[in-house]
């Protein structure tokens, strides 16, 4: 069982979380029955991070047999620095967790009972959205909403990357190799047997969010362009209500025009007709672009991360 490990400047959480995944690894070893003893692997991923971090996980990582890491050449993204992770796995199952103690590792052993029954993908769902304010909530809500309406897979809501996932399911992402990732259409686009497993998420032990709200507007977009192409059939749909209506208008305006003669007055609706229609064309330019800028990224078959330096677990 690998632990992974995201980590992008995380020098005040690592030595909270240190503690707590060596306490979880010992009690894993220290169980009384055979089945529950787990040996557990720590693989820590630096995502760039400019302070202490790469020291701290050095260090943890001199003292200990069964703790690998991948530093990466730069800051390429927790996406990608999943990734990195998910490819360097090698042992039967894989448990992702943040380093900032947001996911509570002692839910790690009962995440593992699950799977031990036979499900391949153990996702933490959040319980409540306590401290959240009700503006997230609702358009938190509303996408998730919309989103479902438009895609074919099943979508999970209130979950984040905190899961265990099999071998299989490892192999599985191993193989998706798109660079404009978005790991919660990724996890539920490959399918085998999931299941919920409800939790409630920790405030962030110490440092601060890398989350603005730039990003989780990035975010968004991404989840719509990596799980579907409806909003490309949406434009379609709009231009062709608007041109239906455009044609009709044209009629009335050609009728009336022959019945009651020019009325030159007309400043408003042309107005109105112009802003729109070029709102419109604006906003379609903008959905084909988010796709072709996508496409774009992906034709250059650059590597998804560059590690600069490695380590894995030594062998007891
Ligand atoms: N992270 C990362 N690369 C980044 C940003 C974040 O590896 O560019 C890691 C970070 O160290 C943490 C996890 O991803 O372990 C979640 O980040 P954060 O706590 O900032 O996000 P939030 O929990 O607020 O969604
Ligand atoms: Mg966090």
């Amino acid at each position: 069982m690998t632990i992974l490990i995201p980590c992008y400047n995380e020098e005040e959480s690592l030595p909270m979380l240190f503690a707590r995944l060596t306490t979880l690894s010992e009690n894993a070893q220290l169980a009384p029955d055979d089945d529950d003893r787990i040996d557990y692997r720590f693989l820590f991923v630096d995502d760039g991070s400019k302070d202490s971090t790469r020291d701290e996980i050095r260090e943890f990582a001199s003292n200990r047999f069964d703790t690998g890491f991948i530093f990466l050449s730069r800051n390429f993204g927790k996406e990608h620095a999943m990734l990195a992770g998910i490819d360097a796995v090698d042992t039967d199952a894989l448990v992702i967790i943040d380093a900032d103690l947001q996911d509570p590792p002692e839910l790690i052993g009962d995440m593992v009972k699950l799977w031990r029954q036979g499900y391949e993908d153990v996702y933490a769902r959040r319980r409540s959205r306590k401290g959240e304010s009700w503006f997230k909530k609702a358009t938190s809500h509303l996408y998730y909403t919309l989103l479902q309406k438009v895609s074919s897979v099943q979508i999970q809501r209130d979950t984040g990357d905190f899961r265990l996932l099999d071998r299989k399911c490892v192999t599985a992402l191993q193989h998706l190799r798109e660079s404009e990732r978005n790991s919660k259409a990724l996890f539920s686009w490959i399918g085998f047997k999931k299941i919920e497993f409800l939790y409630d998420r920790d405030p962030r032990c110490a440092g601060k969010t890398k989350w603005n709200y730039w990003k989780l507007m990035k975010l968004a977009i991404d989840g719509f362009t990596s799980f579907t192409v409806a909003p490309l059939r949406a434009v379609t749909i709009c231009g062709g209500i608007v041109s239906l209506s455009a044609i009709i208008y044209a009629l009335v305006v050609f009728v009336h025009t022959i019945v009651n003669g020019v009325d030159v007055p007309g400043y408003a609706s042309l107005m109105i007709v112009v802003l729109v229609l070029g709102g419109i064309q604006l906003l379609a330019l903008g959905v084909i672009g988010e796709y072709l800028g996508r496409t774009f990224i992906q034709t250059k078959n650059r590597p998804n991360y560059l590690i600069e330096e490695e380590q894995r677990p030594k062998e007891r």
